[in-house]
């Protein structure tokens, strides 16, 4: 298959590409790159710089590639930097998202698989969470990324487009060659590694005041191979021509883990010591987030190949560690 990934030369999407490329696709990363990073594209996927609100450099692209499927991961996606500045959100996930959409549709492009996100459950009824549970977001981030995932649904109804929607619950680990490289970085792992590794003074815990055995807000980790392979897999089953439009969590389940538990593993697997202090709760962020995921394993066969958090964890170390030698 010809596909575009939009948003591939960032994390999770350079790792797509990857297995994409891997299983004998043809690639075609289309990236603003103001996140990403153009190393980060495999050398056998073509990189095309843009930008999803530009709808011309976007048709330009579907029609000249000869574009089958589109990927689209191209979003803003910090749960507190949503709630500080909603307006950035709605213009890339919501309005870059239908500028995908209509570009899309007038290259008569009707294949996506979009990268959605647990919080577009907002505080969950209950753990795990189900598919069809209540969705209601915290926080903007995943109010726009629900806004996108049902924009989707009256474009199937009116226009035939078929989707699936991976709602993914907390990506972690590393390939080989890609892994986790925000600037500035707020996500758990790296910020809890880095500091293993002597580059930030400590690492603050956002709150323990939540109702969870430790205090400490639970994640579900799922190792980032993990879900490169939920979106090859949702590809194959669209191009095989299955349900119209179908949503599917993408985590692992199980109990989860907590703040205090990911910091715990990464200074065994470290043999560091890592300072904790104490801060306050983030706003937009909810106590407990763990996947119910029968549904993709059921209907699309997933099921996650590296669940331990310690290997996830160490997988993200050893790149960490391989990324700094190659600097040096
Ligand atoms: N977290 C934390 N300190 C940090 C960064 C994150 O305590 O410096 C917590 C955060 O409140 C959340 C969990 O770690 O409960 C995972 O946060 P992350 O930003 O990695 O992912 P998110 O859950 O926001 O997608």
């Amino acid at each position: 298959m010809r596909i575009l990934v939009t948003g591939g030369a960032g994390y999770i999407g350079s790792v797509i590409t990857e297995e994409l490329v891997a299983g004998g696709h043809q690639v075609i990363v289309f990236d603003n790159l103001a996140k990403g990073h153009r190393d980060a594209v495999v050398e056998d996927a073509e990189l095309v710089q843009g930008d999803v609100l530009d709808g011309e450099a976007l048709r330009r692209t579907l029609r000249e590639r000869g574009i089958e499927a589109v990927v689209h991961m191209a979003a803003d996606s910090l749960v507190g930097d949503s709630v500080t500045d909603p307006g950035r959100y709605y213009r890339t996930n919501v309005v870059g998202g239908l500028s995908l959409l209509a570009a899309m549709r007038a290259e008569s492009v009707n294949r996506l698989v979009f990268s959605s996100t647990a919080a577009v459950y907002g505080e969950p009824l209950k753990v795990p969470i189900e598919e069809d549970d209540p969705t209601s977001p915290t926080n903007p981030y995943g109010e726009t990324k629900l806004a996108f995932e049902r924009a989707l649904i009256w474009h199937e109804r009116a226009h035939g487009l078929r989707h699936v929607s991976l709602r993914y619950f907390n990506a972690a680990g590393a390939s080989a060659r890609c892994g986790e490289r925000h600037d500035p970085e707020t996500h758990l792992i790296p910020l809890v590694l880095q500091a293993a590794l002597g580059e930030a003074r400590e690492v603050v815990v956002f709150g323990d005041d939540y109702p969870t055995r430790d205090g400490t807000c639970v994640r579900d980790y799922i190792h980032v191979l993990d879900l490169a392979r939920a979106h090859v897999i949702a590809l194959e089953a669209l191009a095989r021509g299955g349900a119209p439009h179908r949503v599917y969590n993408v985590g692992c389940g199980g109990e989860g883990y907590t703040v205090r538990e990911v910091i715990d593993a990464a200074q065994r697997i470290t043999g560091q010591a890592i300072p904790v202090r104490l801060g306050p709760r983030r706003p937009g962020d909810p106590a407990v987030l763990v996947a119910g995921s029968a549904r993709i394993e059921r209907e699309l066969g997933l099921r996650p190949r590296h669940q331990d958090l310690a290997a996830i964890i160490g997988s993200s170390f050893r790149w960490m560690l391989a990324a700094r030698r190659a600097a040096a």
